[in-house]
């Protein structure tokens, strides 16, 4: 068994969330009780956006986020294949299509270009109905000219900003956003599982500046059950509450929502150690010959939730070596992410093939992901560079021999 020393992601636990926790179990509602919505505020807040609505996984987050935006049997849902199979699952979910279009090469998100050559062109029978960008390795993608080809087409956009909390960008009138600020999306979804910038545990959210979405995807959370008098059809008493849609129990705790304000007091802190990480990253790896990084795009800055390393050169086709020297030496790499139409259920069920999307798949077939946390100190920063750096070196000299 290899033993991983470092990881390519790990949470970050203080005693200031221990207390938060400690504080919310010993308190009389463990469930649903004030402290969701203080985090809820205290999301919205950190996003720029009116409202948010926590529930029990970014997962949970994307199926209430395409129920709420009416997405249904017939719809197609586009994301890009570079994600984390939720992104389309939530389409399937729904009873809906999922389709993807490729990414844009440099900032590995979907590509405005190819949505707009989809949309002239669908490839399946159904009404496209929706987007799903991915904010990709916490760079924020081009959503203001998805944002504009969505509204010329009439889809509703739901950023996957999964990888993206605290990411910001400049639009073209010079005005700057937070991801999930809702100013070109509907609704963006963020998850805090331990991996993300900020962790509930298990945990996620939609961030809305729409009161009807917020007030659905709120409904739909719980059972699609409304309890406000005001909402009701009949008045039978005090107990009475009805069933007015299909929801689904997607709450998430009191306790959690403690640890999630409390780590949400600290995203600031989180961030700026990451771009730091990165940096440093970017300035060993930048240029070199066997190595290309991802390229924050221009007028923006990534929250860096990954840090993706491409291969290149003589290294370029051998991926498989670079990761197993990298793992031998006790590095938790990682691949983000294998193409979502390469999985069998994909490939099986709606008839994806392998070579559909050129550039998420060279991307896929190039990449590694390097550790990229907080509480990575400078010394495993300094030998994760000296480690990727003899490794490729040793590959390359390897493949040169034969
Ligand atoms: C983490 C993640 C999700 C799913 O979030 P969970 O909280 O694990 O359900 C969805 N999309 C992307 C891009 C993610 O990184």
């Amino acid at each position: 068994m290899l033993s991983v020393t470092v990881p390519y992601g790990r949470h970050a636990i203080d005693d200031a969330d221990l207390s938060s926790v400690a504080a919310a179990l010993q308190s009389d509602r463990i469930t649903q009780g004030p402290r969701i919505e203080q985090f809820e505020e205290a999301l919205a807040a950190a996003v720029g956006a009116r409202y948010s609505v926590a529930v029990s996984s970014g997962t949970a987050a994307l199926h209430l986020a395409a129920l709420a935006a009416g997405i249904g049997p017939g719809d197609i849902l586009l994301t890009s294949p570079i994600t984390f199979v939720a992104s389309a699952n939530c389409a399937l979910y729904c009873g809906a299509q999922p389709d993807f279009v490729d990414v844009d090469p440099l900032r590995v998100a979907l590509d405005p270009e190819a949505l707009e050559a989809y949309l002239q062109k669908p490839r399946r029978a159904g009404r496209p109905r929706a987007v799903v960008p991915v904010h990709f390795a916490g760079h924020p993608a081009d959503i203001e000219r998805i944002a504009a080809i969505a509204k010329a087409r009439g889809l509703i956009v739901i950023e996957d900003a999964c990888h993206a909390l605290g990411a910001t960008w400049t639009d073209s009138a010079g005005t700057t956003h937070r991801v999930g600020d809702g100013s070109h999306a509907q609704m963006a979804v963020f998850s805090f599982h331990p991996v993300k910038h900020v962790t509930t545990g298990e945990g996620g959210a939609v961030t809305t500046n729409d009161r009807a979405l917020r007030d659905r995807l709120r409904s739909l959370r719980s059972h699609g059950i409304e309890r406000d008098p005001k909402l009701l059809r009949q008045r039978e008493g005090p107990w009475y509450y009805e069933m007015q849609s299909l929801g689904y129990n997607y709450r998430i705790t009191d306790f959690q929502c403690a640890l999630g304000s409390s780590q949400l007091a600290k995203l600031d802190e989180f961030l700026a150690r990451r771009r730091e990480i990165a940096a440093r990253y970017d300035s060993a790896f930048r240029g070199h010959p066997l190595l290309e990084p991802l390229a924050q795009p221009a007028r923006s800055r990534s929250a860096y939730h990954l840090y993706v390393l491409r291969l290149r050169g003589a290294c370029a086709s051998r991926r498989r070596e670079v990761f197993d020297a990298l793992l031998e030496a006790g590095m938790g790499v990682n691949v983000h992410y294998i193409p979502v139409s390469w999985q069998p259920y994909y490939q099986d069920r709606f008839g994806f093939r392998r070579g559909e999307f050129p550039h998420a798949e060279d991307y896929y077939r190039r990449a590694v992901t390097i550790p990229l946390y907080p509480a990575l100190s400078d010394t495993q920063v300094t030998w994760v560079i000296d480690t990727v750096s003899s490794v490729v070196e040793r590959v390359a000299a390897v493949a040169s021999n034969v």
